[in-house]
């Protein structure tokens, strides 16, 4: 605030052109009014001028009228000084100086005064600094940017690096990643590749090298993830804004364990749990559950219940929703087709044929996959990797 008033001048806050009669006029009482004679004084354009011996008019750059408090303050002692100072003038309180009529001698006084004097030449001083871009802040305000920008160019890279890589399906993880390894894996070799050529990369890596594990390096294992989810969930954004568009969709549903083999889906595995579950999940996501229009789940009884399976109590909300009759676990892993060739019902196998053109994978499906990693937004994921102030994981 104080840098920004100091850049634009007093010119601003001065006032001086205001009609001091309506608003400055202040009996000794303390009462608007002009009738009592001899006890009325009003401040003036005057006064804002001081002349010197020789009679020239100076203008007092430091007085300031504010016409909202009726009251004149000084310029550069409210900038300057602490307002709670002991004894100090009215001049740089809060409240400001209206007793008019006591202007002279109380304007000459505190022109005159050490502590104007003092704050008077630091109003000078910081003007002239900041009309030659030397002030603390300014410089400090250039280090600022300058560390912002490198880090954003940092962070576009490694971003970059994991689209990529995402787009070509390969994995980001090497078995050993430490600086021994022959091979770190796709993203740590592919850091260090790009930076042979480009000198943001290899200055960042120089510098992590040398400052060891206290420097950040958005390369640990637990970065990587969170750009995942990052990037992740823009490509969420961009399918739920693209089924939005579409307006009708369906849905697939399976869980899948984690590394503990511990199923990742809910705390609730009833039908009841996972129904709910599946449709806050439309509504967090606003999507309409009015327009599903197909549903396919695995044939665990929870889900494919008949009666009171997951799958029904949708249909039961919205009966235009079609079942598809799908071994998920079976169809979609790898090598199981004849396991689950030999497991399904009839109906289940008539049903898995006609469907299955649904999940297998086309140039067009290739294109869109491709459309939707093009489409993703760097400076976006960027800003929500910069908000993400709380962060559990290391650097
Ligand atoms: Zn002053």
């Amino acid at each position: 605030m104080r840098l920004y008033l100091v850049q634009q001048g007093q010119k601003v806050v001065q006032h001086i052109n205001t009609d001091f009669a309506e608003a400055s006029t202040v009996t000794r009482s303390g009462s608007c009014s002009l009738t009592s004679k001899g006890d009325t004084r009003r401040l003036t354009q005057e006064w804002f001028y001081r002349t010197l011996t020789n009679g020239e008019k100076v203008l007092r750059t430091w007085m300031a009228y504010s016409p909202s408090k009726a009251s004149l303050f000084c310029f550069c002692c409210r900038l300057f000084e602490n307002v709670n100072t002991p004894n100090g003038s009215k001049f740089f309180s809060s409240d400001g100086f209206n007793t008019w009529w006591k202007l002279n001698p109380k304007v000459r006084s505190h022109e005159i005064s050490a502590i104007h004097h003092q704050n008077y030449c630091k109003w000078k001083e910081l003007e002239s600094r900041l009309q030659k871009g030397q002030t603390i802040d300014k410089k400090e305000q250039n280090l600022v940017v300058k560390e912002t920008k490198k880090w954003q160019e940092i962070l576009v890279r490694m971003f970059d690096i994991i689209k990529f890589l995402a787009k070509q399906n390969l994995a980001l993880r090497g078995h050993t990643e430490n600086d021994t390894s022959i091979n770190r894996g796709f993203f740590l070799e592919l850091v260090h590749l790009i930076a042979k050529y480009d000198p943001v990369l290899r200055e960042h890596l120089v510098r992590s090298k040398i400052c060891g594990k206290i420097s950040i390096t958005y390369m640990s294992p637990e970065i990587q993830n969170e750009f995942i989810a990052i990037l992740g969930n823009k490509v969420r954004q961009h399918i739920i804004g693209q089924i939005k568009k579409a307006k009708y969709y369906s849905i697939i549903f399976d869980s899948t364990p984690d590394i503990s083999h511990k199923d990742q889906t809910s705390q609730d595995k009833t039908a009841e749990g996972i129904s709910k579950m599946i449709l806050s999940k439309f509504e967090a996501d606003g999507l309409d559950i009015s327009n599903c229009r197909g549903e396919a789940y695995d044939n665990a009884a929870v889900m494919a219940g008949r009666h009171s399976g997951v799958q029904q109590r949708i249909k039961e909300i919205n009966p235009k929703v079609e079942r598809y009759e799908i071994l998920l676990k079976s169809f979609i892993k790898p090598g199981h087709t004849m396991e689950c060739k030999g497991r399904c019902r009839k109906n289940d196998m008539a049903s898995l044929q006609r469907h299955s053109r649904y999940f297998r994978k086309t140039d067009r499906d290739r294109q869109e996959e491709q459309e939707v990693c093009d489409a993703i937004d760097i400076d976006s994921a960027i800003k929500d990797f910069a908000l993400k102030k709380s962060r559990r994981v290391k650097f």
